[in-house]
C-alpha cells in the first residue's frame, strides 16, 4: 500500500510530522510519502519557494526512515492537482496495489472544488484526518460521497486499490503553519513548534522575514 500526504508544507512544522508518524503506525506500512505541492490551486502563494519547502521538509524528515519526500509536483511545475499526481503514481504501481491519499478534512470539506475530482476515487483511497473545527457537510457532494463509500477499518483499505474513504480521528498537535509564520514576522521564536534544524534553515535562509 503506497501512501501519500501532501500539503503546502510552509513551513513543515511537528504538527503534520506527528500526523504523519501517527497515520504510517495506523495504517501499517512502512513508510509514507509527504508530497509538497508546487502552486496550491486553492489558496494564494506560499510564503516560501517551492525550492525551501522542499529543503525544509527534506531536513525534517532525514532522521526518520519511515517518512520519505516525493518531489513530483516540484518536478512537474504549474499548479498541483491531487487528481494529476495520483494518475501518475498509479500508473507507476500498477492497477491493483492500494494507494491512499490523506486529507485534513478542512480540506476534505471542499473537494468538489478540486480539478477532476470525480476521477479521484478510481484512483486512489481517501482517509479523511478529523481537525477540530472542520465538521463536514451533513449536505452535497462530500456528504454523499461518505455515504456511498465510508468505510470503518484500515483492513478495507487493504483489500482494494482505490475506492473507499476512510474518515480517522487521531491525536492532533494545534499547530498551523499560519502562525508559525505570524510568530516569525513578528520576531518571536517559533522553537519547539518546528524541528531545530527546520528553524536554524528558516534563519539562514532568512524565510518568512526571520532576522528582519
Ligand atoms: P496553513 O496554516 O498555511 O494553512 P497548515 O499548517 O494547515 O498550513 P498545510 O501544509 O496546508 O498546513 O497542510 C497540509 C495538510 O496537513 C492538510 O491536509 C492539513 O489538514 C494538515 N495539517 C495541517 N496542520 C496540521 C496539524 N497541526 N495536525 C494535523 N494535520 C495538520
Amino acid at each position: 500500500m503506497h501512501v501519500l500526504y501532501g500539503g503546502t508544507f510552509d513551513p513543515v512544522h511537528h504538527g503534520h510530522l506527528r500526523l504523519a508518524v501517527e497515520l504510517r503506525e495506523r495504517l501499517g506500512v512502512a513508510e509514507l510519502a509527504l508530497v509538497p505541492c508546487h502552486m496550491p490551486p486553492h489558496r494564494g502563494d506560499p510564503g516560501g519557494s517551492s525550492a525551501d519547502r522542499l529543503a525544509l521538509l527534506r531536513l525534517a524528515t532525514a532522521q526518520e526512515p519511515g517518512l520519505v519526500v516525493d518531489d513530483r509536483e516540484l518536478v512537474r511545475g504549474g499548479p498541483s492537482y491531487t487528481a494529476e499526481t495520483l494518475g501518475q503514481l498509479r500508473t507507476e504501481l500498477g492497477a491493483s496495489e492500494p494507494l491512499v491519499m490523506v486529507v485534513g478534512s478542512d480540506a476534505f470539506a471542499g473537494f468538489e472544488r478540486w480539478r477532476d475530482w470525480q476521477a479521484i476515487p478510481g484512483l486512489a483511497h481517501i482517509v479523511v484526518v478529523h481537525r477540530p473545527g472542520a465538521e463536514l457537510p451533513r449536505h452535497g457532494v462530500v456528504a454523499q460521497l461518505m455515504r456511498d463509500r465510508g468505510c470503518t477499518s484500515v483492513a478495507e483499505l487493504h483489500q482494494a486499490p482505490c475506492g473507499r474513504i476512510l474518515p480517522l480521528t487521531l491525536p492532533l498537535l494545534e499547530i498551523s503553519a499560519t502562525s508559525i509564520r505570524e510568530r516569525i514576522r513578528e520576531g518571536r521564536s517559533p522553537r519547539y513548534l518546528v524541528p531545530d534544524r527546520v528553524w536554524q534553515e528558516i534563519q539562514a535562509r532568512s524565510l518568512y522575514g526571520a532576522g528582519r
